[in-house]
Protein backbone atom coordinates (compact mmCIF):
# COMPACT_ATOMS: atom_id res chain seq x y z
CA UNK A 1 0.00 0.00 0.00
CA UNK A 2 1.22 3.42 -0.45
CA UNK A 3 0.89 5.11 2.51
CA UNK A 4 2.99 2.13 4.42
CA UNK A 5 5.80 3.32 2.25
CA UNK A 6 5.17 6.97 2.91
CA UNK A 7 3.84 7.14 6.47
CA UNK A 8 4.01 3.86 8.21
CA UNK A 9 1.43 1.38 9.08
CA UNK A 10 -2.49 2.03 8.11
CA UNK A 11 -2.77 1.95 12.31
CA UNK A 12 0.03 4.82 12.48
CA UNK A 13 -1.41 6.84 10.16
CA UNK A 14 -5.18 6.52 11.48
CA UNK A 15 -3.61 7.84 14.87
CA UNK A 16 -2.09 10.61 13.33
CA UNK A 17 -5.04 11.48 11.22
CA UNK A 18 -7.16 11.44 14.28
CA UNK A 19 -5.14 13.52 16.37
CA UNK A 20 -5.76 15.95 13.45
CA UNK A 21 -9.32 15.56 12.81
CA UNK A 22 -11.23 14.98 16.16
CA UNK A 23 -12.39 17.93 16.78
CA UNK A 24 -12.94 18.80 12.57
CA UNK A 25 -16.49 19.45 10.74
CA UNK A 26 -17.43 16.26 9.10
CA UNK A 27 -16.97 17.85 5.57
CA UNK A 28 -13.16 18.16 6.77
CA UNK A 29 -12.99 14.96 7.33
CA UNK A 30 -14.23 13.72 4.22
CA UNK A 31 -12.10 16.02 2.24
CA UNK A 32 -8.83 14.74 4.46
CA UNK A 33 -9.92 11.03 3.52
CA UNK A 34 -10.90 11.59 -0.53
CA UNK A 35 -7.17 13.84 -0.36
CA UNK A 36 -5.07 11.09 1.38
CA UNK A 37 -7.32 7.63 -0.38
CA UNK A 38 -8.93 8.88 -3.62
CA UNK A 39 -9.80 6.00 -5.53
CA UNK A 40 -8.93 3.57 -2.84
CA UNK A 41 -11.45 5.10 -0.67
CA UNK A 42 -15.29 3.63 -0.24
CA UNK A 43 -18.20 5.16 1.99
CA UNK A 44 -20.65 2.19 3.88
CA UNK A 45 -23.79 3.58 4.01
CA UNK A 46 -27.36 1.17 4.86
CA UNK A 47 -29.85 3.99 3.22
CA UNK A 48 -31.24 4.12 6.86
CA UNK A 49 -33.07 6.72 8.82
CA UNK A 50 -29.90 8.79 9.20
CA UNK A 51 -27.97 8.34 6.13
CA UNK A 52 -29.64 11.02 4.59
CA UNK A 53 -26.83 13.27 6.09
CA UNK A 54 -23.65 11.78 5.84
CA UNK A 55 -24.50 10.82 1.65
CA UNK A 56 -25.27 14.57 1.17
CA UNK A 57 -21.94 15.90 2.64
CA UNK A 58 -19.88 13.14 0.76
CA UNK A 59 -21.56 14.38 -2.29
CA UNK A 60 -20.44 17.65 -1.79
CA UNK A 61 -16.81 16.14 -2.05
CA UNK A 62 -16.80 13.82 -4.12
CA UNK A 63 -19.99 12.46 -5.54
CA UNK A 64 -18.77 9.88 -7.62
CA UNK A 65 -17.36 7.99 -4.30
CA UNK A 66 -18.05 4.22 -4.43
CA UNK A 67 -21.21 3.95 -1.81
CA UNK A 68 -21.68 0.26 -0.66
CA UNK A 69 -24.72 -0.71 0.22
CA UNK A 70 -25.60 -3.75 2.22
CA UNK A 71 -28.74 -5.72 -0.07
CA UNK A 72 -29.26 -8.55 2.85
CA UNK A 73 -32.14 -10.03 0.67
CA UNK A 74 -34.36 -8.78 4.14
CA UNK A 75 -34.42 -4.83 3.86
CA UNK A 76 -37.63 -3.50 4.06
CA UNK A 77 -39.16 -2.49 0.28
CA UNK A 78 -38.98 0.90 1.44
CA UNK A 79 -35.22 0.69 1.81
CA UNK A 80 -34.89 -0.04 -1.15
CA UNK A 81 -37.26 2.18 -3.11
CA UNK A 82 -35.25 5.05 -0.69
CA UNK A 83 -31.91 3.92 -1.67
CA UNK A 84 -32.56 4.38 -5.35
CA UNK A 85 -34.63 8.16 -5.01
CA UNK A 86 -32.01 9.13 -2.73
CA UNK A 87 -28.93 8.34 -4.80
CA UNK A 88 -30.76 9.82 -7.63
CA UNK A 89 -31.59 13.28 -5.80
CA UNK A 90 -27.62 13.58 -4.12
CA UNK A 91 -26.63 12.68 -7.83
CA UNK A 92 -24.99 9.87 -6.58
CA UNK A 93 -23.09 8.45 -9.79
CA UNK A 94 -21.36 4.75 -8.11
CA UNK A 95 -23.69 3.17 -5.75
CA UNK A 96 -22.59 -0.77 -5.30
CA UNK A 97 -25.42 -3.26 -4.20
CA UNK A 98 -23.78 -5.77 -2.13
CA UNK A 99 -25.69 -9.41 -1.50
CA UNK A 100 -25.04 -12.64 0.01
CA UNK A 101 -23.50 -15.10 -1.73
CA UNK A 102 -25.35 -17.59 -3.47
CA UNK A 103 -23.11 -20.46 -2.11
CA UNK A 104 -23.64 -19.06 1.42
CA UNK A 105 -26.90 -18.99 0.68
CA UNK A 106 -27.76 -22.03 -0.80
CA UNK A 107 -25.69 -24.14 2.47
CA UNK A 108 -26.55 -21.77 5.18
CA UNK A 109 -29.67 -20.49 4.68
CA UNK A 110 -31.61 -22.23 1.99
CA UNK A 111 -35.34 -21.30 3.57
CA UNK A 112 -34.15 -18.00 4.68
CA UNK A 113 -34.90 -18.30 8.05
CA UNK A 114 -31.36 -18.47 9.60
CA UNK A 115 -32.18 -15.53 11.10
CA UNK A 116 -34.55 -17.34 13.47
CA UNK A 117 -31.76 -19.65 14.89
CA UNK A 118 -28.53 -17.02 14.75
CA UNK A 119 -28.63 -13.61 14.31
CA UNK A 120 -24.65 -13.37 14.28
CA UNK A 121 -24.49 -16.57 11.82
CA UNK A 122 -27.01 -14.91 9.40
CA UNK A 123 -25.39 -11.71 9.49
CA UNK A 124 -22.16 -12.73 9.06
CA UNK A 125 -23.28 -14.44 5.99
CA UNK A 126 -25.46 -11.70 4.66
CA UNK A 127 -23.43 -8.67 5.46
CA UNK A 128 -19.66 -9.30 7.15
CA UNK A 129 -18.73 -11.31 3.81
CA UNK A 130 -20.29 -9.54 1.44
CA UNK A 131 -18.72 -6.13 2.97
CA UNK A 132 -15.05 -7.76 3.26
CA UNK A 133 -15.46 -9.15 -0.58
CA UNK A 134 -15.90 -5.84 -1.23
CA UNK A 135 -13.92 -3.45 1.02
CA UNK A 136 -10.87 -6.22 -0.65
CA UNK A 137 -10.56 -2.82 -3.57
CA UNK A 138 -10.26 -0.15 -1.15
CA UNK A 139 -7.69 0.95 1.88
CA UNK A 140 -9.57 3.49 3.39
CA UNK A 141 -13.38 3.55 4.10
CA UNK A 142 -16.32 6.13 6.08
CA UNK A 143 -18.90 5.06 7.83
CA UNK A 144 -22.30 7.09 9.56
CA UNK A 145 -21.95 5.89 13.01
CA UNK A 146 -22.35 8.19 15.58
CA UNK A 147 -21.47 8.56 19.52
CA UNK A 148 -24.83 9.02 20.55
CA UNK A 149 -25.69 5.94 19.48
CA UNK A 150 -24.51 4.82 22.66
CA UNK A 151 -22.63 1.58 23.41
CA UNK A 152 -19.10 0.56 22.11
CA UNK A 153 -19.69 3.69 19.86
CA UNK A 154 -19.67 5.75 23.17
CA UNK A 155 -15.96 6.16 22.52
CA UNK A 156 -15.67 5.78 18.57
CA UNK A 157 -12.86 8.06 17.34
CA UNK A 158 -13.50 10.53 14.28
CA UNK A 159 -10.07 7.96 12.24
CA UNK A 160 -9.42 4.21 13.26
CA UNK A 161 -7.95 1.78 11.86
CA UNK A 162 -9.89 -1.90 11.06
CA UNK A 163 -8.35 -5.11 9.51
CA UNK A 164 -5.18 -3.13 8.16
CA UNK A 165 -7.42 -0.41 7.01
CA UNK A 166 -8.26 3.23 7.85
CA UNK A 167 -11.62 3.94 8.90
CA UNK A 168 -13.48 7.17 8.49
CA UNK A 169 -16.82 7.96 11.01
CA UNK A 170 -16.79 12.08 10.63
CA UNK A 171 -20.03 12.25 11.98
CA UNK A 172 -18.93 10.59 15.34
CA UNK A 173 -19.16 14.14 17.53
CA UNK A 174 -22.61 15.09 15.61
CA UNK A 175 -25.86 15.21 17.85
CA UNK A 176 -29.02 14.10 16.84
CA UNK A 177 -29.95 17.50 17.04
CA UNK A 178 -27.07 18.83 14.72
CA UNK A 179 -28.04 15.94 12.36
CA UNK A 180 -31.57 16.71 11.95
CA UNK A 181 -31.03 20.37 11.72
CA UNK A 182 -28.58 19.15 9.17
CA UNK A 183 -31.69 17.36 7.34
CA UNK A 184 -33.68 20.12 7.57
CA UNK A 185 -31.38 23.08 6.04
CA UNK A 186 -30.77 21.26 3.07
CA UNK A 187 -34.24 19.95 2.76
CA UNK A 188 -33.44 16.03 2.59
CA UNK A 189 -35.89 13.66 1.98
CA UNK A 190 -36.61 11.14 5.07
CA UNK A 191 -36.59 7.55 4.89
CA UNK A 192 -40.48 6.82 4.57
CA UNK A 193 -40.41 4.24 7.67
CA UNK A 194 -38.86 7.32 9.88
CA UNK A 195 -42.61 9.07 9.46
CA UNK A 196 -43.88 5.43 11.21
CA UNK A 197 -41.73 5.37 14.48
CA UNK A 198 -38.78 4.19 13.51
CA UNK A 199 -35.25 5.41 14.40
CA UNK A 200 -33.01 3.02 13.33
CA UNK A 201 -33.60 0.66 10.45
CA UNK A 202 -31.80 -2.44 8.94
CA UNK A 203 -33.37 -6.00 7.76
CA UNK A 204 -36.94 -6.76 8.72
CA UNK A 205 -36.75 -9.52 10.81
CA UNK A 206 -34.68 -7.46 13.07
CA UNK A 207 -36.20 -4.08 13.48
CA UNK A 208 -39.32 -2.73 15.79
CA UNK A 209 -40.40 0.83 15.43
CA UNK A 210 -38.45 2.58 18.30
CA UNK A 211 -38.03 6.11 19.20
CA UNK A 212 -34.92 5.36 21.28
CA UNK A 213 -31.99 5.17 18.90
CA UNK A 214 -30.65 1.52 18.03
CA UNK A 215 -33.45 -0.31 20.51
CA UNK A 216 -35.57 -1.40 17.61
CA UNK A 217 -32.81 -3.55 16.37
CA UNK A 218 -32.72 -7.05 17.28
CA UNK A 219 -34.48 -5.84 20.05
CA UNK A 220 -35.10 -8.22 22.97
CA UNK A 221 -31.42 -10.15 22.40
CA UNK A 222 -27.95 -9.46 23.50
CA UNK A 223 -27.11 -8.29 19.93
CA UNK A 224 -26.50 -4.68 19.16
CA UNK A 225 -24.47 -4.91 16.12
CA UNK A 226 -24.31 -6.97 12.87
CA UNK A 227 -20.44 -7.40 12.75
CA UNK A 228 -19.05 -5.42 10.11
CA UNK A 229 -17.99 -3.12 13.17
CA UNK A 230 -16.31 -5.33 15.38
CA UNK A 231 -12.67 -6.01 15.82
CA UNK A 232 -10.71 -8.86 14.46
CA UNK A 233 -8.03 -10.45 16.76
CA UNK A 234 -4.54 -8.64 15.69
CA UNK A 235 -3.30 -10.60 12.70
CA UNK A 236 -6.57 -12.34 11.87
CA UNK A 237 -7.78 -11.95 7.76
CA UNK A 238 -10.91 -10.83 7.07
CA UNK A 239 -12.81 -13.58 5.97
CA UNK A 240 -14.39 -13.74 2.29
CA UNK A 241 -15.18 -17.19 1.99
CA UNK A 242 -17.95 -17.96 -0.68
CA UNK A 243 -18.28 -17.11 -3.84
CA UNK A 244 -18.50 -13.24 -5.39
FE1 LIG B 1 -30.11 -11.54 9.20
FE2 LIG B 1 -31.34 -9.93 10.94
FE3 LIG B 1 -28.68 -9.72 10.49
FE4 LIG B 1 -30.45 -8.98 8.62
S1 LIG B 1 -30.13 -8.03 10.66
S2 LIG B 1 -28.61 -10.13 8.28
S3 LIG B 1 -32.07 -10.56 8.90
S4 LIG B 1 -29.80 -11.46 11.44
Amino acid sequence: MAYDQIEGSAAGLAARLDAELREAHPLTVLRAAHERFGARLALVSSFGAESAVLLHLASQVSPGIPILFLDTGMLFGQTLDYRRTLAARLGLSDVRDLRPAFADLAIQDPKADLWRTSVDDCCHIRKVLPLDRALAGFDGWITGRKRFHGGDRLSLPVVEVADGKVKFNPLANWTKVELDAYATEHDLPAHPLVAQGYASIGCWPCTQPSDDGRAGRWAGQEKTECGIHVARAPGVAPNVGGDI
